[in-house]
């Protein structure tokens, strides 16, 4: 047998001097012949580890062995039986703190190339142009109603398809993907992709109806009145903010409210698109997530001369992926940590002109294990800057929430944790409005979870009516 390299095959990509221009996609992806050579490197453990670490449970030696087989048909299909959006978690899945942490490979060297097996699959079957669809299940003539075209809405909305039941889905946007479409940008996830799935699920039979915001063109309980079950995918779009002097001054941005622009509403093709964005020549976003590395890389190419992260802790407490931390890093953006701002100063306009910080020193770790920053007395610093972008997290917005639905102290929907129920009968909820900000792959294992329990809740309610009927 050939000898199997150590390291994982490398992906071509563009170089970070071209692509700093421009909105294309930065990888791009494997060809058969790379992808063969990466799938040789699986070791087909006995026992795999991988599939644990996957939050779906993909079979990851099955569908790599069909690779290996150049059965690539026979791949997708296996792979797609668990996790109905590959192409877009083989994207920005964080695979090294997952299924790629597992893989007995990593011991010693680079563990197999996981996610760009499964993208290389998803892109396959895209270009064969045909998706096969499941056979059509018989209908059990119950409807369900979901609220929001997130992942966890989606992912719910194909599971219960499939069960046989009808579904609408109500978006309040006007393109339907929730942060896969309006948060993360065309550079690491391009939007034909996403739309691509969504056209699956329209060939599935899901009504997608878009500009209908919950709580406001219908109520929760006019929904239920409609439907037999409703699902909360709403997100968590709700952005934080500082609370120091001047944030309100021009050129301070929300990253919810930046990469809403920039992405969904396509400033960076201005003025064909005509929605206003400031292109600052000084950026700098604060935070260290995908969020935060996502603003800072799009404001490079929105014409940023200099990008900078201003992060409060260190870099081995971002929470970023670590290729996006790479990425960030190969395209020139600067990274000032162990520092926050303190307060903002404007010019005689209200433009930003100053950013004024405080450096941060680690101290004991908090619940989840992270070093708690503390501000260090004395050490403020100016820097200048024209604009600046806040990344530092998001919390659910709730306005649409009727009566006698609880909330949690974190400003999150309470669910019973095995059947996802939220405290109101019939109405159910997963996804970052219930775990707050989290992962693609987590907003579709609550998906996967929550249709499962619709469709026994649906079945149990018509199982009782049954027997009161005999
Ligand atoms: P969302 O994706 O937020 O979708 C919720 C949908 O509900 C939205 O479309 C919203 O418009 C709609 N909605 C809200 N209220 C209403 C209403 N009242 N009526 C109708 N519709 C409503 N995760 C990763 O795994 N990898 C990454 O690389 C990554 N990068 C990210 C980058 C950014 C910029 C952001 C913001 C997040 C990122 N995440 C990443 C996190 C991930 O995208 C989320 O955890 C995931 O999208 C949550 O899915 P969801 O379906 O719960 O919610």
């Amino acid at each position: 047998m050939a000898k199997v390299s150590p390291t994982k095959i490398p992906m071509r990509e563009q170089p970070a001097s071209e692509r700093v221009r421009n909105y294309d996609e930065v990888p791009y992806g494997y060809s058969p012949e790379e992808a063969i050579l990466e799938a040789q490197r699986c070791l087909m453990c006995k026992k795999p580890k991988c599939i644990a670490g996957c939050p779906v449970e993909i079979d990851i030696p099955g569908f790599i062995q069909h690779v290996v087989d150049e059965d690539f048909r026979e791949g997708i299909n296996l792979l797609k039986e668990k996790n109905i959006l590959p192409a877009i978690c083989g994207r920005v899945c964080p695979q090294e703190e997952q299924c790629e942490k597992e893989c007995i490979l990593g011991v010693k060297n680079e563990p197999v190339a996981i996610g760009r097996l499964e993208r290389f699959l998803a892109d396959w079957e895209a270009e064969q142009g045909e998706v096969q669809l499941p056979p059509k299940p018989k209908s059990t003539g119950k409807k369900i109603v979901i609220v929001g075209a997130g992942p966890a809405g989606i992912t719910a909305a194909a599971d219960l398809v499939r069960l046989g039941h009808k579904v609408d889905m109500f978006e309040a946007l006007h393109e339907p993907g929730g942060v896969l479409v309006y948060g993360i940008p065309e550079f690491r996830l391009p939007k034909s992709i996403v739309f691509r799935e969504i056209d699956y699920l329209k060939k599935l039979g899901v009504r997608i109806f878009m500009d209908h915001v919950i709580g406001m063109i219908k109520s929760i309980d006019e929904l239920l009145e409609e439907y037999d079950a409703v699902f909360l995918g709403t997100g968590a779009g709700l952005p934080w903010f500082l609370n120091v002097p001047g944030e309100n001054l021009n050129g301070i941005y929300s990253a919810n409210e930046y990469l809403t622009r920039a992405n969904l509403m396509k400033a960076y093709l201005f003025p064909k698109y005509k929605t206003p964005i400031v292109k600052g020549k000084r950026v700098v976003t604060v935070g260290g997530g995908n969020v935060a590395m996502d603003c800072a890389r799009t404001a490079l190419r929105l014409g940023a001369e200099k990008s900078i992260i201003l992060y409060r802790r260190s870099r081995q407490e971002m929470p970023a992926r670590n290729e996006e931390i790479h990425h960030a890093e190969e395209e020139g953006i600067i990274f000032k940590l162990l520092s926050t701002p303190a307060a903002f100063h404007g010019d005689e306009r209200n433009w930003l002109k100053q950013v004024e910080c405080i450096r941060m020193k680690l101290g004991e770790p908090d619940d989840e294990g992270r070093k708690q920053p503390i501000p260090i007395e004395g050490s403020e610093f100016l820097l200048e800057f024209d604009t600046l972008i806040l990344a530092i997290g998001e919390s659910p917005d709730l306005f649409f929430l009727s009566d006698g639905i609880e909330i949690t102290s974190r400003n999150t929907l309470k669910v019973n944790p095995i059947t996802l129920e939220t405290s109101s009968k019939g109405i159910f909820a997963g996804g970052d409005v219930v775990s707050g900000p989290a992962t693609v792959i987590e907003a579709i294992v609550t998906g996967k979870k929550v249709a499962l329990s619709i469709h026994s809740y649906l079945k149990n309610k018509r199982a009782i009516n049954y027997q009161n009927k005999t």
